[in-house]
């Protein structure tokens, strides 16, 4: 029997004011997809191709679109999709300390080419109190009161990472406790690279099973409106935009290393998953200007995409000028060193989105952090 994936997944139909519930099945052999309408019974989309589903983002919690439709998969569709799916999914809270902030290309890197993907990021600060309740198991230990003051010292990177084996994996790959026992016994680890001393280690990964449900739940609430702050600052910024098909192609790494090379400071980050009325809203200025207008609102709304808030100096000019020419054709001609030459593969899939219009850097910082971030 051909390869097929089921879900279980939910639509709000805004007209009708309810939620619409649909089998989803997908066949990766030729990218096709096929939707049945569960209360009526009968078939919603007859099987058809459709390029904008990938199975990198088919999990269990994921928000989908298919055909301008937000699906939220909310459950496996049959038992085979949960064994050979579900069984690669397990999460865990990394959490890049402040001393690494800056290495957060290259700790990219390494949890791509580990197999893992990252579901959730967001760049945001503690407060002592709450880096001393993130970390209550330890109150009792002597170095508590330093790991508590290092902590909430700085920005730091939240992120989930999913995968098989991630808890696992992740911990491997951040190497032992004290970065110079990492830097005698595991030389490529990030705690070996990144770290300094036993305190000051790079980063944080779960231990368990219910450490990852705890700590996840502790930097991405389920509950909305419960999260911690960003850390936007709204001046001299500028906008970016990691498309999804570059997070997919596992380019996140390369890219905010790139930008960091060039001397911009990366001041917010966070991932997030656009409806089309969103995306429509962010990209309203080019609608009826751009011919690809409708294609780069489908681009911005196929899979997750990780908002920048760039600062440096004459941003958004400066930073414009190095992502390049919108169509990565012509800036791999006429400007090859630039993010869209060097990463994009054309006008909608072009690695990034930046400010085009210098007065609008801020309206569109705020559109992610301030509106989206809620
Ligand atoms: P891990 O982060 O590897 O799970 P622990 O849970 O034991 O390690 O400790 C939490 C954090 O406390 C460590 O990442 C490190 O920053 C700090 N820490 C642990 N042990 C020591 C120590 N002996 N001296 C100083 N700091 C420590
Ligand atoms: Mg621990």
């Amino acid at each position: 029997m051909e390869e097929r994936y089921a879900f279980l997944a939910e639509w709000y139909d805004p007209s009708a004011t309810l939620l619409r519930r649909y089998q989803l099945l997908y066949y990766p052999k030729d990218g096709t997809v096929e939707m049945f309408d569960v209360k009526n019974q009968r078939i919603f989309l007859r099987r058809t191709k459709y390029d904008g589903l990938h199975q990198e983002n088919l999990f269990i919690g994921s928000r989908v679109s298919v055909f301008s439709r937000q699906l939220n998969l909310i459950a496996y569709g049959d038992q085979y999709t949960a064994n050979k799916l579900g069984s690669k999914k397990e999460r865990t809270l990394a959490m890049i300390k402040p001393d690494a902030v800056t290495k957060l290309g290259d700790i990219l890197q390494a949890i791509h080419a580990a197999n893992l993907i990252v579901t959730k990021a967001k760049m945001t600060r503690l407060t002592e109190n709450q880096a001393a309740d993130f970390y209550v198991e330890h109150q009792s230990k002597p170095f508590f009161s330093n790991l508590v003051q290092f902590v909430s010292s700085g920005h730091l990177v939240a992120m989930e990472l999913m995968g098989d084996e991630a808890i696992s994996i992740w911990r491997r790959l951040l190497g032992p406790t004290d970065s110079t026992v990492a830097q005698r016994e595991a030389q490529h680890s990030v705690r070996a690279q990144f770290g300094t001393d036993g305190v000051k280690n790079a980063g944080h990964g779960s231990d368990s099973v219910a450490a990852a449900a705890r700590e996840l739940e502790y930097f991405f609430p389920s509950t909305t409106g419960h999260g911690l702050s960003n850390t936007a600052k709204y001046t001299d910024c500028t906008c970016c935009i990691v498309k999804p098909h570059a997070i997919l192609e596992g380019l996140t790494g390369k890219i905010l290393n790139s930008i960091s090379a060039a001397g911009f400071e990366i001041s917010a980050l966070q991932m997030f998953t656009l409806d089309q009325t969103n995306a429509e809203e962010f990209y309203e200025v080019y609608k009826g200007v751009v011919t690809e207008y409708p294609n780069m609102v489908a681009e911005l709304c196929s899979g997750p995409c990780l908002a920048l808030e760039i600062c440096g100096t004459n941003t958004p000019k400066s930073f414009r000028g190095f992502c390049g020419p919108n169509d990565p054709g012509t800036a791999r001609h006429v400007r090859p060193t630039t993010l869209r030459a060097i990463y994009g593969k054309d006008k909608v899939q072009n690695a990034v989105h930046c400010t085009d219009l210098p007065e609008d850097g801020l309206l569109e910082v705020q559109y992610f952090f301030k509106i989206l971030d809620g």
